[in-house]
């Protein structure tokens, strides 16, 4: 079967490689899980992976096939499995377990371990390709009435995490109760931290990359909780300073780059010493985040009808159109989400 592939660390090697289909006898214990893909997203990940800064092959590859937000069909369940069946649609998360204590206890999110497996990134075969094979402990469920939206899970799931941990921190105060948040960044993950955090019911400001933290906040701020979505570290020092009292900022830019800045430190430390303020940085999310991230999609179906579907902005078809695909991720104007619809719905 075909996928789309890079040679890591290698800039622009992306490519359709040849391999070979996966069958549920490859996952021990009858608990695979065979699934044909019928979308794949793309985001900054995947560009920064095709530009070569990071991503690695799994053992005995020299390429790696991309994409982690996905969405397909389950085709056939090993003896142990049922949870899902042949027909439903299904998500699976991205990264696989290591080997801390975060990993054994099925938070593989947090692990603290220096490699991690993530399928598409690093280690482990994404999803860009007609079919995969894993074990059902990976495999999340989604309902029929969410196929046109469920591509669009994985990246709820990133902001469903860090929202998640964010309420969990603020356990600390025993009466929180936040009512205005600061989404930084209008890209896909801002605006599922957007989304996910109208339906807590906070009013949420979310802004583009573009405004002026200091100017807007002194409008509309200081935030209960502030979710920091922009990829630029820059913003991610400026955010500091729009957070209110006992309040909550969640970072969840990956910067891979070198940048230097010049920060009003003692201000910064000052106001978070003073406000009794935390900063969380988050990455990645499990299986409870991911069905979380379902009953948010089902929720914000029937409070926000055909929102989540008008994210779909950019539609790719065919696995073979792999250079269209990355040209219109690194330079469409105006998209939200790329996607190569692989199979039909
Ligand atoms: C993915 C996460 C992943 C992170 C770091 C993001 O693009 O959505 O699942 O953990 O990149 O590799
Ligand atoms: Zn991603």
């Amino acid at each position: 079967m075909k996928g789309i592939a890079v040679f890591p660390r290698k800039p622009d090697s992306v490519h359709l490689a040849e391999l070979p289909k996966p069958s549920i006898d490859d996952i021990p214990g009858g608990r695979g899980v065979l699934v044909r893909v019928l979308r794949c997203g793309v985001d900054g990940t995947d560009k920064e992976i095709n530009a070569g800064d990071y991503g690695a092959a799994p053992p005995g590859y020299d390429f790696l096939v991309l994409g982690h937000e996905n969405f397909g069909r389950v085709e056939a369940v090993g003896k142990n499995v049922s949870e899902v069946a042949p027909g439903d649609y299904v998500v699976a998360t991205v990264r696989r377990p290591g080997m801390s204590l975060y990993d054994v206890i099925g938070t593989n999110d947090m692990t603290t371990d220096d490699v991690y497996f993530e399928r598409g990134i690093n280690l482990r075969h994404g999803y860009l390709t007609e079919y995969y094979a894993d074990d059902a402990e990976f495999i999340v469920k989604v309902p029929q009435g969410l196929k046109n939206v469920g591509v669009l899970l994985e990246p709820l799931t990133v902001a469903e995490k860090g929202i998640a941990q964010a309420y969990e921190i603020q356990r600390r105060l025993r009466v929180w109760r936040p009512r205005r948040a600061a989404v930084l960044g209008s890209g896909t993950i801002g605006l599922m931290a957007t989304l996910a955090l109208r339906l807590r019911g906070l009013q949420v400001t979310t802004f583009g990359r573009k405004t002026s933290l200091a100017d807007e906040a002194a409008v509309s701020g200081p935030y209960d909780i502030v979710f920091e979505a922009t990829g630029s570290s820059v913003v991610v020092f400026e955010s500091m300073r729009i957070v209110g009292k006992n309040g909550v900022l969640v970072l969840s830019s990956v910067t891979g780059g070198d940048k230097q800045v010049t920060i009003p430190a003692d201000k910064i430390n000052l106001e978070f010493v003073l406000g009794n303020k935390v900063m969380v940085g988050t990455v990645n999310a499990n299986r409870e985040y991911f069905e979380m991230g379902v009953k948010d999609m089902a929720q914000a179906e029937s409070e926000y009808p055909g929102w989540l579907s008008r994210l779909l902005t950019h539609p790719v078809k065919g696995l073979e159109n792999y250079r269209q695909l990355l040209d219109t991720l690194t330079g469409a104007k105006g998209a939200i989400k790329v996607f190569c619809e692989i199979s039909p719905l």
